[in-house]
């Protein structure tokens, strides 16, 4: 008997109509994506490797995501979750905030059934397009016993990475999605999936879904020479709760940054330290901890956001806080 696997289509270049098999490009310029349904009849995958049930969710850029369509779509995940006969969710979703999503799904999460996003780099209409194979490589990872994978993970070309270290590094290369410094998951090799090491996880899938509808204000602030802190102070006049600060190398701002971050921790605001470089810890300074500023660990500056504003949406304090990032 086939695994039973939902597809769950949000849009995307994996669902985008190109204006013909050339349009590798600026496909977006057609504003036309398929729903769920006429995806999966189109990839000609139904009934091969899996009984696919396509859910159509949304039609979207996945620039144009919301916080409340991802309170929607972890709901979403949640309901298919409790067929008894289901054994996986594949999320198709454009590449562009994929790893955003991927990171929030497995914060809130915890499901009997493994949740593999995945997406294209090329649209479904395009010359050697990666959708079907991504397609099916996601399927295959979703289709896993369950107790071999758990949890969220991300699969673009033949690669299973953790949601936690994978990010987008290319803006249109087929292996764009790559775990810098740490590595896949795993890989899929036609049938096979060979799974060389665990989700580094932990106290990560504690936040419960209803946080998603309250997610306060979070902002990140990008490091650059001659940075004079002009952002950091308008994110919190404009009621930012907290500010993940997209630092340089080691983790830190300009001098005139620090001055407007320690300004925002004394009117209230919470700020994590992340780095600009896209891999590695970020230096948990001695000045720092007696400024108040938490360091990110190894988040990148997107993901440090996501799990910051959980927080806080939780009202988790400052000590608190700090201990996740540390401990997480
Ligand atoms: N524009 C696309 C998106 O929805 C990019 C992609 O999917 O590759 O993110």
């Amino acid at each position: 008997m086939l695994p039973k696997i939902a597809y769950v289509g949000t849009g995307g270049t994996i669902a985008s109509i190109g204006k013909g098999p050339f349009d590798l490009l600026d496909y977006n310029a057609t504003d036309e994506r398929i729903e769920a349904k006429a995806f999966i009849e189109r990839t000609g995958l139904q009934g091969t490797i899996a009984d696919i049930v396509a859910v159509n969710f949304r039609q979207i850029d996945s620039t144009a995501i919301t916080l409340s369509d991802w309170a929607d779509l972890a709901d979403l995940c949640k309901e298919l979750a409790r067929d008894p006969d289901l054994n996986g969710i594949v999320i198709g979703h454009g590449t562009a905030s994929l790893e955003e999503t991927a990171w929030l799904l497995s914060l809130v999460l915890d499901l009997e059934v493994p949740v593999v996003v995945t997406g294209s780099m090329r649209p479904l209409t395009g010359i050697s397009s990666d959708t079907q194979a991504n397609l099916a490589a996601a399927i295959r990872v979703a289709a896993m016993p369950r107790g071999e994978i758990a949890g969220v993970s991300v699969v673009l070309n033949d690669e299973v990475h953790s949601p936690r270290a994978v990010t987008k590094s290319h803006t249109l290369r087929l292996n764009a999605f790559q775990s810098p410094w740490f590595g896949p998951l795993g890989f899929v090799d036609g049938p096979n999936v060979n799974l060389v090491r665990r989700h580094r996880s932990v106290s990560e899938r504690c936040f419960t879904t209803n946080l998603l509808r309250r997610l306060p204000r979070v902002d990140i602030a990008y490091s650059y020479v001659g940075a004079d802190g002009v952002a950091i102070r308008a994110f919190v006049e404009a009621g930012a709760k907290g500010i993940v600060s997209a630092g340089f190398g080691p983790g830190n701002g300009t001098p005139a940054e620090v001055n407007a971050l320690v300004d925002a921790v004394s009117s209230g605001v919470i700020v994590v330290q992340s780095t600009r470089m896209g891999a590695g810890v970020a230096v948990d300074s001695a000045y720092h901890k007696s400024i108040g500023i938490i360091a990110g660990n190894d988040l990148n500056a997107q993901k440090a956001r996501i799990l910051l504003a959980l927080c806080l949406a939780r009202g988790d304090g400052h000590q608190q806080i700090a201990d996740i990032f540390y401990s997480a």
